[in-house]
């Protein structure tokens, strides 16, 4: 037994856990969860905990349905809000097939796949996500318009801002679990929240983005609000983005810093995000991964529309945010494309790939665009080059068909169970006649 799972069995002991839930995620970036007595943990250790994968979403077809759950003793947290005296705590699991070998389908495999091709080409890949969400008051009615909490704005601060609070709750909880917040405001839109959370390693930022995502709905519903992570629930108001820094290490050195370098951005951060760039429409059914996705990006409102890069440029995908020298560690780039929605395992293993296509393939970094991209004219933003992202989940799909890149970072299972299901609810949508078409066009024709 390795330190890590006798600390994990001792822990359970003194601080007296009643149940432990092991999570895991499915393809579509859903949190699954089952719960077991303490005394079943050393088994599962040992062991795992076997399940019906043919019951989550993109794990299996029915015959070859038997999966394995194994706990990762590195992530043992308790729940603060289950109390402290016979509690509860979790761990995230791996995914394997009952002969030991790692499931397809999981992932947390798909990211750590990617880890381990940047780890062969000496780098490690650093995450620090900014989570916009929404609090709306209940009862939430599907199919109606919900009600924002707040009527604040960007940074507003007012007492009425039931987001203050609120906000406070929740770190304050996701401190006890050991995730580190770096920032938190109220956004742009009414009842609209961000968090930021410090970086990590990206498989550790994944865990807790789903953890995070766990916490926010909970104190939601401590204080009878909803919680909303949906890329644009508000037809008038800004998205939820999740925009989200990375960053390359090289041992204890930022390898996108170098300070004789323009913009101190070192020769592999330009080939990084020249491969950001290139591949990011291929990789937009999984960064964005739903039809209501290119409301958020249609809408602007600080949500990328175009393929290009600046320097503090927030119409841009990607941005490389000023840094001291005196900092020459935290050099990093913000990828603005990917929505609080997305499946963070998924959409930062394409990342990554799509940034370490730049690097192995030696792409060669457009011009940067300082101009507003969203004012220029369409033959303006021809003429530098600047492709838009897909304007539609449909789009989105066509392009990730023809990815090679997408087909090899996702594995064949994952990447054709996503196709497939955005596909189904591409046509579901399609088919719709919603009340707009009934408002504009019924009292015309
Ligand atoms: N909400 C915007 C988006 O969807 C971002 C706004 C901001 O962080 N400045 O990306
Ligand atoms: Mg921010
Ligand atoms: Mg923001
Ligand atoms: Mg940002």
């Amino acid at each position: 037994m390795d330190k890590q799972t006798e600390f994990v069995l001792r822990a359970m002991e003194e601080r007296d856990v009643r149940f432990v839930r092991l999570w895991f995620t499915d393809v579509l970036g859903y949190l699954k969860s089952v719960a077991i007595a303490p005394a079943e943990l050393e088994g599962a250790f040992a062991e795992g905990i076997g399940f019906d994968g043919s019951a989550i979403q993109g794990f299996t077809r029915v015959y070859e349905a038997d999966m394995v759950a194994h706990p990762d003793p590195a992530t043992f947290q308790l729940l603060p809000w289950r109390g402290t005296t016979q509690g509860t705590a979790r761990m995230f699991c791996d995914i394997r097939l009952p002969d030991g070998s790692p499931a397809f389908a999981d992932p947390r495999y798909v990211l750590k796949r990617a880890l381990r091709k940047a780890a062969d080409m000496g780098f490690t890949f650093y995450t620090h996500p900014e989570i916009e969400f929404y609090l709306f008051k209940e009862p939430v009615v599907p199919g109606e318009p919900p009600i924002p909490v707040d009527q604040g704005g960007y940074f507003d601060h007012t007492t009425a801002n039931a987001g203050t609070d609120f906000r406070r709750h929740a770190i304050t909880l996701l401190e006890q679990m050991g995730i580190s917040v770096e920032f938190s405001h109220h956004e742009g839109g009414p009842g609209q929240q961000e968090i930021d959370l410090r970086y990590a390693d990206a498989l550790m930022t994944a865990d807790n983005i789903m953890t995070f995502r766990v916490v926010i709905k909970e104190v939601a519903a401590m204080k009878n609000m909803f919680a909303s992570f949906m890329p644009k629930p508000l037809e008038n108001h800004p998205g939820s983005g999740m925009h989200t820094h990375v960053s390359l290490f090289e041992g204890d050195s930022n390898a996108f810093y170098d300070a004789s370098a323009e913009y101190n951005l070192s020769k592999i951060g330009r080939q990084f995000i020249a491969g950001l760039l290139r591949h990011a429409a291929e990789i937009s059914a999984v960064t964005n991964q739903f039809v209501n996705s290119y409301k958020r990006l249609a809408a602007g409102s600080e949500a990328p529309r175009y393929i290009c890069w600046g320097q503090n440029n927030r119409s841009a995908l990607v941005r490389v945010p000023m840094f001291k020298p005196s900092k020459g560690a935290s050099a990093r780039v913000e990828l603005r494309s990917i929505d609080s929605a997305a499946n963070p395992y998924l959409a930062y293993a394409l990342v990554l790939s799509a940034g370490l296509a730049g690097i192995e393939n030696e792409y060669e970094l457009p011009e940067g665009a300082e101009d507003d991209v969203w004012t220029l004219t369409e033959r303006q933003r021809q003429s530098l080059g600047i492709k838009p992202l897909p304007r539609s989940l449909d789009t989105a799909i066509t392009l990730m068909e023809n990815s090679e890149l997408a087909a090899e970072t996702l594995g064949e299972h994952v990447f054709d169970f996503v196709l497939r299901n955005k596909r189904v609810e591409y046509e579901a949508y399609r088919s719709q006649v919603t009340p707009w078409e009934l408002r504009t066009s019924l009292p015309a024709l």
